[in-house]
């Protein structure tokens, strides 16, 4: 596998971010680039590149991730008010950073369908 991702070196706290929740499994934090009021990240830790090469063997984390998108949803108070999760993979998916994320967007009305 290639060098460290960007998200690597969050977890390894060699570049900033404004982190507001991690565990043994996985970290979240604030999109540098928000497209909506509230816009977070959830990572796992283990460098899965992407959903499509995800395996049975990754089963545990990709449940804890989605259980984690609720945790930090209530924390952040947008569980009545709804909000979006948004996992893009490969270039029609928009995906730019080759280490699995969970997109949280809040605070606004989302349209559908997606740009
Ligand atoms: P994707 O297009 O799904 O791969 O999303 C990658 C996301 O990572 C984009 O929304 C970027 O704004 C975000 N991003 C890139 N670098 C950073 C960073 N250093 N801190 C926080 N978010 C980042």
């Amino acid at each position: 596998m290639s060098d460290k991702t960007i998200f690597e070196m969050i977890i390894d706290r060699e570049i900033p971010a404004d982190i507001v929740h991690e565990d043994d499994l996985c970290i979240c934090f604030r999109d540098i680039n928000p497209q909506a009021p509230i816009h977070l990240l959830v990572v796992p830790k283990k460098r899965i590149v992407r959903i499509s090469e995800s395996s049975s063997e990754d089963q545990a984390t990709l449940g804890h991730l989605m259980l984690t998108v609720n945790k930090v949803a209530h924390q952040e108070g947008i569980t009545e008010s709804g909000f979006r999760t948004v996992i893009n993979n490969g270039p029609h998916g928009g995906e730019e950073v080759p280490h699995l994320h969970l997109h949280i967007l809040a605070g606004r009305q989302m349209q559908w369908p997606p740009g």
